[in-house]
């Protein structure tokens, strides 16, 4: 099989890139290295038994021509290109929208005009501020004032779910939308917000640990190759088109309490320091109290997949940093 993953350089991309050449399809990349990064793919690049297998193209997703004849190329997309971490949003507010409702919409107009089956990426901001668990795909999305930006990556993100659905009614296009739950894994980099790379350096320096608010907030987090399974097996399951899916681990831990897990694992000498959402964000800034996903329409579909407890993956982390002394 012939795929095409947009934002193939990036962290999730880079390993569902390896897990397709590994089951020896062709993969195709396009990224245009904004958060992504040739160090995430040199691997795969450079085994020779993935040569004349893969083929990557640095561009935007924009660019039409190029992605009219990716498409053209090949069986099936996955499109992961998207501007993600609350960080980055925050930072490149109108980059963010752009690529993430025009890059989406030009995706989808060239998987209809070749009808081929794409898979979407969304993600569990798109609940928004919801307070209950777990999160099932038919609840509710509840935002905060369009003045506090980070619900510009959810309501995107939301119009992207839109428009595939839209095109799956009345096109017949094979789409398939996942919400993917914070993901994490060796190569994540803390640079956009994320708080298991951002926790473990910390730690590694012996540096503070910056806790955003009182760390009560909640997360349950996915191992990456969870992940690129999950989709694969959403890709190939017929059951799974026309339908939005949560892709995540259900394990759910306070912010303070990772803090103190990633603590007592790198055996730091680190103090917990609490800072105010304020002095992190900026004042128009509102978290998300609780998310943990359901996925019982994941297994529904797909089946079991072996999942990780949130202490195999830190050590994970903790292991990949210890291994790169010079991480950014
Ligand atoms: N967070 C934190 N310290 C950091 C980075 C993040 O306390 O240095 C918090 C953040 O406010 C959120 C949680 O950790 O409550 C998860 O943040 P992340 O950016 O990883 O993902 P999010 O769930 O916000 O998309």
């Amino acid at each position: 099989m012939k795929v095409l993953i947009t934002g193939g350089a990036g962290f999730i991309g880079s390993y569902l890139a390896e897990k397709y050449l590994e089951r020896g399809d062709e993969v195709y990349i396009i990224d245009d290295l904004s958060t992504g990064s040739l160090d995430n793919i040199r691997h795969l690049q450079e085994n020779e038994t993935y040569k004349g297998r893969l083929f990557v193209t640095v561009d935007t997703i924009l660019n039409r021509e190029v992605l009219l004849e990716l498409i053209g190329i090949c069986d099936v997309v996955v499109h992961l290109a998207a501007a993600v971490g609350v960080q980055y949003i925050l930072d490149n507010p109108l980059s963010s929208i752009m690529i993430n409702i025009k890059g989406t919409e030009v995706v989808l107009e060239l998987c209809a005009k070749f009808k081929k089956k794409v898979l979407i990426a969304s993600t569990s901001e798109v609940y928004g501020k919801q307070t209950h668990a777990p999160f099932r795909e038919t609840d509710d999305c509840v935002y905060g004032a369009s003045g506090k930006f980070r619900w510009s990556y959810a309501a995107s993100k939301l119009m992207d779910e839109f428009f595939a659905l839209a095109y799956y009614r009345t096109m017949n296009l094979p789409v398939i939308i996942v919400r993917f739950f914070n993901t994490v894994g060796p190569r994540q980099t803390g640079r956009y917000g994320m708080v298991i790379p951002r926790f473990v350096k910390q730690c590694l320096r012996n540096e503070p640990i910056t806790i955003y608010g009182d760390g009560t907030q909640t997360r349950a987090f996915t191992h990456v190759k969870f992940v690129a399974s999950a989709v694969m097996k959403l890709i190939d399951s017929p059951k799974a088109i026309g339908e939005i899916i949560n892709i995540g681990a259900t394990e759910e831990v306070s912010i303070k309490e990772l803090a103190e897990r990633i603590k007592r694992l790198t055996g730091s000498q680190s103090e917990l320091r609490f800072i105010p959402y304020d002095q992190a964000f900026g004042r128009d800034f509102e978290d998300m109290l609780r998310r943990v996903p359901s996925v019982d329409k994941l297994h529904s579909i797909v089946g079991p997949i072996p999942t990780f407890v949130l202490d195999d993956i830190l050590q994970d982390v903790i292991g990949y940093f210890r291994s790169h002394e010079n991480f950014a």
